[in-house]
């Protein structure tokens, strides 16, 4: 056993102790392995038709199999072949493995390389059997169709039909797509999809079925890179926000220290008294923390977030007068992605570009509350073990660490420590023209787009050749990616671009892979260490697939941005401070103080989203019984008989007027614009609140304690009001032609509406860490309390 094996059993063997739940003993697994293959034995023979007759034969008897694991075997073995014979590939037997486990609903951590696109098959296959549809979550909408296209003639082979979404396509084609037995899109258009489909005034518009089953591709990115990252559906011209200009002119007088105050991590601000009252006398209000200058309150914080946290060309950039926003993960411009509204619009007159209106939310879900709503769910990745408490705590997921197919021989060495960035980047051009010289492929992976163009340019002057990833098209991207291996290639990019394609030694083509084997495979180098190790890891990853030499390396400073904002400096001792060269830094403590600095910030995020998760918690609970209840609007007749109970009147003047039909369709119609439109506000009001909230604090109130009462108070009057809306709506029904006239009521469904995601981080962070702090207990009982309050309120109105 080599250094780096025994170590990695060392700390798999301390999570043990600790109680981790990551499976390493796959002994139960290799005795099913076994079986398959001995029933692989019987049917590699078989005729086509006898193969495709004994699956159907199968699939038609399923519903009077109990014993699963039976049926798995066969329904395994059979796959082997329909993809030996349609694909050409024989599956490993550590991708039998990843299957198994993907069908007991784990996540399976397999490296780059190892086929997790084909592993997938297996455990589509067997829970389409049901009929009720599988789907696969990919990275983007390039890989959707790239897998459906790359794995169909296996599922085809079996008579399982297969799918792909992709965005634009027509209500008709997304239908399609989701009727196959599989479909593979992104956890995007899934969402989105589900989105529109809570807003249908027609059953027939409806896209998606009940859920069933997904396996989830890159799992740690979709289930927790990305997971708080709301899903949103707008439409419905809203009117813009007022004196934005006003708020920025007052807060770009503010100076800091004075008028305002940074939290330990940059991350939060709030007003002085001196602030306060500057701001008080400007917008002419005594409290601005009284409850009706909560808009003013909004205002002024937006103001300050988009003048003092986020920067022009880090957090985003301004393109054709407008704001684009760069992705903190991926480091790039982020596609239909933008900030909350008022922060959005706050950016916008900071840069005095034209305020935008931006339509109304009409609904809106996190992908890590989507996903849950599939009953059966799973997925895989290279990166998953370093993120286990994770996985366990938000999806109550095991994760079980496959081997590779083939032993990794990758070499990852130590980090390269520098003084400063100067010296850093320095060293980082000397290294890489010293291995390019030599042809040995190279990719560096950078922490932004900034970042990338400034190293591209720095070896462009020294005469070295480089592609730059920071395209926005998936295509494109995965293109350059895919030739990043060939000799004397040198590719920079950012963190994730590219995820999901393959580097192949020698070119896509492999026509010198035995060259570059020889130079040592593809060297990988980071340039600046992430808030999470797991994407570094990602980084890694990208060499040594399927056995291949390979190493990595990463290059930083002390100056790098993470360790200034996690305040290394105040780690490491003065007098070892002291005792550095100014050049590069080889010292035990700084070391282990720079490995810490990742444990920290790794803690404190998670702690910052355990918090936060039991606060959306209490939205998207509400969210989903209110979808439960509009579906059955939509398909039953509850609408109908709320008018006929309680209005009786006017239902029987109605019902002599306009057939049956007529009333029931209008009256379905009325429920579910009054619906919407509840919900749309009380989303809006539940963002005000949010907005702000962090600056009650500083008002001498408990935030969070504050806002979920605010939140159940507004919903429960928010609620009469919609069931009196309905009504009065209804008792002004006139009839023109034997028709309702719903436009003469103001009844229209928005007549366009648009989806993006939207980036909470500012704000999520600011909730987080208020909440994390001495006031921790006190929240999770306001919590607790409110969840109880609205489940008996829900009680309450089941009821009546
Ligand atoms: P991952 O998603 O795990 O990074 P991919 O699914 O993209 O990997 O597959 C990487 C490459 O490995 C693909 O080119 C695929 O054709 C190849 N591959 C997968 N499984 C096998 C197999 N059993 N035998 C040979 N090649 C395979
Ligand atoms: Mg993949």
């Amino acid at each position: 056993m080599n250094s780096k094996n025994y170590i990695d059993q060392l700390k798999r063997l301390h999570r043990r102790l600790r109680g981790s739940m990551t499976e390493y003993d796959l002994s139960g697994y290799w005795q099913m392995v076994h079986k398959i293959r001995k029933k692989h034995l019987v049917i590699k023979s078989h005729s086509d038709q006898k193969i495709k007759k004994e699956f159907q034969s199968i699939k038609n008897s399923i519903s009077e199999i109990n014993d699963l694991d039976i049926t798995l075997i066969d329904i395994y073995a059979l796959t082997i072949e329909a993809i030996k014979r349609t694909l050409k590939l024989s599956p490993f037997d550590v991708q039998l493995i990843g299957a198994i486990a993907m069908h007991r609903g784990k996540i399976s951590q397999m490296n780059t390389g190892e086929g997790k696109t084909l592993t997938a098959i297996f455990p589509a296959v067997i829970n389409a059997l049901n009929r009720e549809g599988v789907h696969i979550l990919t990275f983007n909408d390039y890989l959707a169709r790239r897998d459906a296209e790359w794995m169909g003639p296996a599922y085809n082979f079996l008579g399982l039909s297969v799918g792909f979404v992709q965005e634009g396509m027509s209500i008709e084609m997304r239908k399609k797509a989701y009727a196959a037995d599989i479909t593979y899109l992104s956890a995007k258009e899934a969402g989105f999809d589900y989105l529109r489909d809570s807003l249908c005034y027609d059953k027939n518009n409806i896209v998606h079925r009940p859920f069933n089953f997904v396996i989830i591709d890159e799992a740690d990115s979709i289930l927790i890179d990305e997971a708080r990252i709301p899903l949103v559906i707008a439409g419905t011209e809203d009117e813009l926000m007022t004196n934005l200009h006003q708020y920025s002119r007052i807060v770009r007088e503010f100076k800091k220290g004075i008028h305002y105050e940074f939290d330990e991590y940059a991350r939060n601000i709030h007003l002085t008294d001196k602030g306060l009252s500057n701001a008080e006398k400007e917008l002419k209000c005594k409290n601005l923390y009284a409850q009706k200058n909560l808009e003013k309150l909004t205002g002024l914080n937006c103001a300050m977030h988009a003048e003092f946290l986020l920067h022009k060309d880090v957090d985003y950039i301004v393109k054709n007068g407008k704001i684009e926003l760069v992705d903190e993960y991926t480091g790039r411009v982020a596609d239909k992605r933008r900030w909350p509204d008022g922060l959005q619009a706050a950016l916008e007159a900071k840069e005095n570009l034209d305020v935008q209106s931006r339509g109304k939310i009409l609904n809106s879900i996190t992908l890590q509350h989507f996903v849950k709503l599939y009953p059966k769910f799973c997925g895989m990745t290279a990166t998953a073990e370093i993120a286990e408490e994770e996985f366990k705590r938000f999806y109550n997921l095991d994760i079980v660490v496959i081997p590779p197919n083939k032993a990794s021989i990758r070499i990852d060495y130590p980090n390269r420590i520098f003084f400063n960035k100067e010296i850093k980047y320095t060293h980082l051009m000397d290294e890489i023209s010293m291995v390019h010289e030599s042809g040995r492929p190279i990719l560096v992976g950078t922490a932004s787009v900034d970042e990338s163009e400034k190293i591209a340019m720095m070896l462009r002057n020294k005469g070295i050749d480089c592609s730059v990833l920071n395209a926005k098209q998936d295509i494109y991207e995965a293109k350059i990616i895919a030739e990043a291996g060939k000799i004397g290639a040198v590719t920079i990019s950012t963190n994730m671009a590219g995820r999901g394609t393959d580097i192949r030694l020698g070119g896509s083509d492999e026509s010198e892979k035995v060259k570059v084997l020889n130079m040592g495979g593809l060297y990988v180098i980071g340039t600046n260490l992430h808030e999470s190790k797991r994407i570094d890891q990602q980084l890694r990853g990208r060499s040594g697939r399927q056995g291949d030499p390979g190493s990595t390396q990463f290059f930083i400073s002390l100056e790098d941005d993470l360790l200034i904002k996690y305040k290394l400096d105040e780690l490491i001792p003065e007098s070892i401070k002291n005792s550095l060269v100014k050049g590069e830094i080889d010292h035990l403590v700084v070391r282990k103080e720079v490995n810490r600095i990742q444990r920290i910030c790794e803690g404190q995020n998670l702690e910052i989203k355990k918090t936060l998760t039991k606060y959306s918690d209490l939205i998207e609970r509400q969210r989903q019984i209110l979808y439960k209840k509009r579906m059955n609007i939509l398909y039953d007749l509850s609408a109908y008989n709320f008018i006929k109970q309680e209005i009786p009147e006017k239902y029987d003047e109605l019902k002599t007027k306009i057939t049956e039909d007529e009333l029931n369709n209008s009256c379905r119609h009325i429920y579910l614009f009054h619906f919407d439109s509840f919900w749309s506000e009380y989303l809006s009001d539940i963002a005000d609140i949010r907005e702000s909230i962090h600056l009650k604090r500083v008002g001498g109130e408990e935030p969070f304690f504050e806002f979920q009462k605010m939140a159940i108070q507004i919903f429960d009057e928010r609620w009469i009001r919609l069931e009196i809306s309905i009504l009065n709506t209804i008792k002004k029904i006139n009839i023109k032609n034997g028709l309702v006239d719903l436009d003469d009521l103001g009844i229209r469904a928005p007549s366009a509406t648009w989806t993006y995601l939207v980036n909470d981080n500012p704000f999520e962070k600011n909730l987080g860490m208020q909440l994390i702090g001495d006031t921790g207990m006190q929240v999770a009982a306001g919590i607790f309390g409110s969840l109880l309050a609205l489940e008996l309120f829900f009680r309450k109105k089941k009821k009546q």
